[in-house]
C-alpha cells in the first residue's frame, strides 16, 4: 500500500492574477507539459530544495554569463580569471538555495561543473575577440495589441548581427532532429523579445548544449529566425495558457516527464480537488 503525503489544498488563481497578465517561456512550457505541475509550482508556489543537476546547471550558466560580460567589457576572460567567481558563486548560490548533496557528492559535482566550463571555453565557436551585442538581458514585450499578456524573458547572449544564443547543460547528447523543435517555444519567445527591444528581427538562434558525458562535450544546434507561422503558433500557445489558467484547468499529464518531477509525491496525493 502506498503511503500518500498530505494533500495540498487546491487554491484557484484569483481573477487578474499575475499569472495571466505576465507570461514567460518557462511558464508556458511548464503549463503545456503538465498543468498540475504548473499548479504546484506557480499557483501554490511550493518550494523544493534544488537538485544537484539544477544547481550545477545554474553554476555553469553563471560562469558563462561572467565570461560573456567580461568579453563585452573588454576584460580578461580566460579560465583562470573566471575560476574565483565560479567558486564564489558556488558558495553564495547555496546560501540562497540549499542543495541536498549525497555524502562526498559536492566536490565531485563542483569538479564536473568546472570541467564543463573549461571545455566550453576551449571548444566554443565564439571567437575570443567577439564583442557581444547583449548579455543576460531582461526584455518585456507588451502583446496587448494581440489581446495577450506581457511576455517577459532573459536572453543569455546576443552575438553581433542579432544571433541569439541560449546555454544549456544536459546529461545526454541532444537529439539533432528534435532539439530545435523541443526548444521552439523558448526560441520563438526570445525572437519576439529581441524584436521588441531592437525593432528588427533576430538573424537566427544557437543552442549551446554543454553535455555532461564522461568526457564533457559541446553540441551547437542552429535555427533560422522565427517564421510568421511560428509566431502565430506561439500566440495560440499563450491563448491556450491564459484560457486554461483562468478556468483553473490544472489536470495531471503522467508521462516520461514524471521521472524528473519535483512534485511527484504531491501529485500522487492529489485527489482532483475533492474535499
Ligand atoms: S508527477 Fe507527472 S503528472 Fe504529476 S505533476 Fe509531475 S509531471 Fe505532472
Amino acid at each position: 500500500m502506498i503511503a500518500l503525503a498530505p494533500q495540498p489544498t487546491v487554491r484557484p488563481a484569483p481573477a487578474g492574477h499575475h499569472l495571466t497578465s505576465v507570461v514567460s517561456a518557462s511558464r508556458l512550457n511548464c503549463f503545456h507539459t503538465c498543468r498540475l505541475k504548473f499548479f504546484f509550482r506557480y499557483v501554490l508556489e511550493l518550494v523544493k530544495s534544488a537538485t544537484a543537476a539544477l544547481f550545477v546547471g545554474k553554476a555553469v550558466h553563471a560562469a558563462l554569463q561572467q565570461w560573456s560580460t567580461a568579453r563585452w567589457r573588454g576584460q580578461t576572460h580566460d579560465a583562470s580569471s573566471l575560476k574565483p567567481g565560479f567558486i564564489l558563486n558556488w558558495v553564495t548560490g547555496q546560501e540562497e538555495e540549499p542543495v541536498k548533496w549525497e555524502p562526498g557528492e559536492e566536490n565531485d559535482q563542483q569538479d564536473k561543473a568546472w570541467g564543463l566550463v573549461e571545455m566550453y571555453l576551449r571548444d566554443t565557436p565564439i571567437p575570443a575577440e567577439e564583442k557581444p551585442e547583449a548579455v543576460e538581458v531582461r526584455v518585456d514585450a507588451d502583446l496587448a495589441k494581440h489581446g495577450l499578456p506581457t511576455l517577459v524573458g532573459i536572453i543569455d547572449l546576443v552575438r553581433p548581427g542579432g544571433r541569439i544564443v541560449d546555454f544549456k547543460t544536459s546529461a545526454a547528447t541532444p537529439n539533432a532532429e528534435q532539439v530545435v523543435h523541443r526548444n521552439e517555444t523558448q526560441l520563438t519567445a526570445y525572437g519576439l523579445l529581441y524584436r521588441e527591444a531592437t525593432g528588427r528581427p533576430e538573424s537566427g538562434f544557437e543552442l549551446h548544449h554543454l553535455v555532461k558525458t564522461k568526457v564533457p562535450k559541446l553540441v551547437v544546434s542552429q535555427a533560422p529566425a522565427a517564421t510568421e507561422g511560428q509566431l502565430t503558433k506561439f500566440f495560440r500557445l499563450i491563448e491556450s495558457y491564459v484560457d486554461g489558467v483562468e478556468r483553473e484547468d490544472f489536470v495531471p499529464s503522467p508521462g516520461l516527464q514524471c521521472a524528473s518531477c519535483e512534485f511527484f509525491n504531491e501529485c500522487r496525493a492529489w485527489n482532483g480537488g475533492a474535499q
